[in-house]
C-alpha cells in the first residue's frame, strides 16, 4: 500500500500541504467556519477513501498510516504527515479505520415507533397491523418528532451520514415532525413526500409545505417525491411523476418487494403513468421479484435501486438478484427501510447483503463481495442519489462526511483483516467519530448534544400512546 499518497483540494484549501514536504501553511479564512480550525485525524491505521484514484485496493482506495484533514465543511487533504491550520483539533487515528460515512438510500425514520411490531408477518400483514395503526392513531407532530429523532440519532450512532427518508401516506403533522427531526439531527438527508390522498390531490400542497419550511435554504437537505405503484395508486403515480419532473427531483417508489406485488402490474402502472419518463430520476426500493425483463427496463431507464437486505429477511420478502442487477449496470445503494428491520445497524445490513447472496448462490465470491458492499454503502449510495460529486468518498474537496471506526473492542479484536472484519465483526459501538459537513455528530463514542435517556423516554411515550392502535 502507498504510505505517502497525497490528495489536496486546491480550490478550497490553498496552502494546506503535507508538512513532510516542507511547504508553507496559510489556511486563510476558509478555516474559520464549522469546526473552527478543522480536524486532523492523524496516523489512522487504515483509511478507505473509496476513491480508486486515492490509495490502493481498487474501489476501496486504501491507505495505511495516513491522515485525513477536515477544514470547514470539506475534506481538505488525505495523505501522510499532514499539517493543519492554526487551531486544528487533532484526533489520534492510531489503530483506527477512517472512511466516508454510510449513505442510507431507503428509510422510514418515523417507523421506529413500531419496532418489534408483527415480527411474524410479511410486509402485507405488517402494513395492515402496524403502519395502518400509526395512521389510525393520528399522531401529533411532537410524537413523530420523538420517534424520527430516535431513529436519526441511531443512524448517526451506526455511522450513517446521509439518509433518504420516504414518508407516506400521512397528514401534515407527521411530515412536520419527521422532517423537523431530520433537521435537528444535523444529518444530511433527502425526504420523499407522498402526501395523504392516494389520488395525489394533496401532493403538491404537502410538497410545498415541506419544501418551504424544511428544504429550501438548507444545504444538508434535498427533496424527492414518494409513491408506490399499484392499480389503486395510478393517479398518484401520474401526479407524482409530473411533479417530480417539474421540480427536477427524484420519484422514489417501492417496487416488487413482496411476491404479491407481481399481481399488481407495478411496472405497467409506472410506465403508463409517466414514471418511466423520469429516467435517471426514478429510484426504486427493493426490486426483489424483478424478472430479467424488469432488470433490463430499469437499466435502460438508468434508474437506481435501494437494496434492503435486513428488511427483506425480516418480512420474508426474498433475496434481491444483486449480481444480475449490478451486472446490468444499475446503481445500487443500501437501505435500512425503517421499522421493518427494527434497528439502525448498517453493519448488520452490510453483513446481510453479503450473507444472503452467499447462502443463495453457494458462491463465496458472488456479488456483492466485501469491497462491493462497502462501496454500495458509501459511494454507490451517493451515486444512487446523484450526489457523488459531493459525498461518498474521501476525495479532497468533497463534503466532510467522515467516520472513524475503532476496532480495538471485544467484538472486533484481534484484527487480522480490518477490511473484511468491518463486515464480519463491525457494530455501531465501533463507530467512534461521525462528521457531517465537518460538524462532529458523534465524538469519542458519544453522540454530540444528544440526551440519550430523554430521546428514549420521548420515543417510548409516543410509542405507548400509539400501541393500542396496533396488532402486534
Ligand atoms: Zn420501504
Amino acid at each position: 500500500m502507498r504510505r505517502a499518497h497525497i490528495g489536496v483540494f486546491l480550490g478550497l484549501v490553498i496552502g494546506v500541504v503535507a508538512a513532510g514536504y516542507g511547504q508553507a501553511l496559510d489556511m486563510g479564512e476558509q478555516a474559520s467556519h464549522v469546526g473552527g480550525g478543522g480536524y486532523l485525524i492523524r496516523n489512522a491505521s487504515l483509511v478507505l477513501t473509496m476513491d480508486p484514484n486515492l490509495g490502493d485496493g481498487g474501489i476501496l482506495g486504501q491507505l495505511e498510516n495516513a491522515d485525513v484533514l477536515i477544514v470547514g465543511d470539506r475534506i481538505a487533504a488525505v495523505g501522510a504527515n499532514l499539517a493543519g491550520p492554526d487551531g486544528v483539533r487533532i484526533i489520534d487515528g492510531r489503530g483506527m479505520i477512517v472512511m466516508p460515512g454510510f449513505v442510507d438510500t431507503h428509510e422510514h425514520a418515523m417507523q421506529s415507533i413500531i419496532r418489534g411490531c408483527a415480527a411474524d408477518d410479511t410486509v402485507v400483514g405488517w402494513l395492515a397491523r402496524c403502519t395502518s395503526g400509526i395512521r389510525a392513531a393520528n399522531p401529533t407532530e411532537n410524537e413523530m418528532h420523538a420517534t424520527s429523532y430516535l431513529h436519526a440519532v441511531g443512524l448517526i450512532d451506526t455511522g450513517v451520514t446521509t439518509v433518504n427518508d420516504w414518508i407516506g401516506r400521512f397528514l401534515n403533522p407527521v411530515y412536520r415532525g419527521s422532517v423537523r427531526a431530520l433537521v435537528d439531527s444535523k444529518l444530511r438527508f433527502s425526504v420523499a413526500v407522498f402526501g395523504f390522498a392516494t389520488d395525489g390531490s394533496d401532493l403538491a400542497a404537502t410538497v410545498n409545505m415541506v419544501k418551504q419550511d424544511f428544504i429550501d435554504g438548507n444545504p444538508l437537505a434535498t427533496l424527492q417525491i414518494a409513491s408506490s405503484p399499484n392499480p389503486g395508486t395510478a393517479a398518484h403515480i401520474d401526479v407524482a411523476s409530473q411533479l417530480a419532473q417539474s421540480l427536477g427531483v427524484k420519484l422514489h417508489v417501492h417496487l416488487l418487494e413482496n411476491i404479491a406485488d407481481l399481481a399488481s402490474n407495478q411496472m405497467q402502472v409506472l410506465q403508463n403513468n409517466g414514471a418511466f419518463a423520469l429516467g435517471r430520476d426514478l429510484h426504486v426500493a427493493h426490486f426483489v421479484h424483478a424478472s430479467d425483463s424488469d432488470i433490463a427496463t430499469i437499466a435502460s431507464l438508468d434508474a437506481s435501486v435501494a437494496h434492503n437486505p435486513l428488511s427483506n429477511m425480516r418480512l420474508a420478502s426474498g433475496i434481491m438478484r444483486y449480481p444480475e442487477i449490478q451486472n446490468a449496470g444499475i446503481r445500487i445503494g443500501l437501505g435500512l427501510d425503517g421499522g421493518t428491520n427494527d434497528t439502525t445497524d448498517m453493519f448488520n445490513n452490510m453483513r446481510a447483503a453479503v450473507g444472503l447472496q452467499r447462502a443463495k448462490s453457494l458462491n463465496a465470491l458472488g456479488s456483492p463481495i466485501i469491497a462491493e458492499v462497502l462501496r454500495a454503502a458509501t459511494l454507490g449510495g451517493a451515486e444512487v442519489l446523484d450526489m457523488e460529486s459531493q459525498i461518498g468518498s474521501l476525495t479532497p474537496g468533497k463534503q466532510a462526511d467522515v467516520i472513524v471506526i475503532d476496532p480495538r473492542t471485544i467484538n472486533f479484536a484481534p484484527s487480522l483483516s480490518l477490511v473484511n472484519q468491518l463486515i464480519t465483526n463491525g457494530q455501531p459501538q465501533n463507530v467512534k467519530d461521525v462528521f457531517v459537513a465537518g460538524r462532529p455528530l458523534k465524538s469519542n463514542g458519544e453522540l454530540v448534544g444528544v440526551n440519550v435517556k430523554k430521546v428514549i423516554k420521548n420515543a417510548q411515550s409516543a410509542a405507548d400512546r400509539i400501541a393500542p392502535f396496533l396488532v402486534p
